[in-house]
């Protein structure tokens, strides 16, 4: 059997968007586009800002702006 050995490739290079899955472009790695980093941006605001209460409760009261 001969040696064939895959190359090491590096996971962290094929990264995908962690919000649709896409594959990320240069401009706004990780993402793959400026709506999907405000997506993600948006998250870290919305859990920095509301404390981490029951759900429930916030839940009903929440209204969603989606443009
Ligand atoms: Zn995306």
């Amino acid at each position: 059997m001969s040696a064939t050995e895959k190359p090491a490739v590096p996971s962290a290079r094929r990264r995908r968007c962690p919000i649709c899955g896409r594959p990320p472009a240069t401009e706004f790695r990780p993402f793959c586009s400026a709506r999907c980093a405000d997506i993600d941006l948006g998250r870290w605001f919305g859990e920095a800002y509301r404390i981490p209460a029951d759900e429930d409760d916030l839940a009903g009261d929440l209204g969603e702006d989606a443009g």
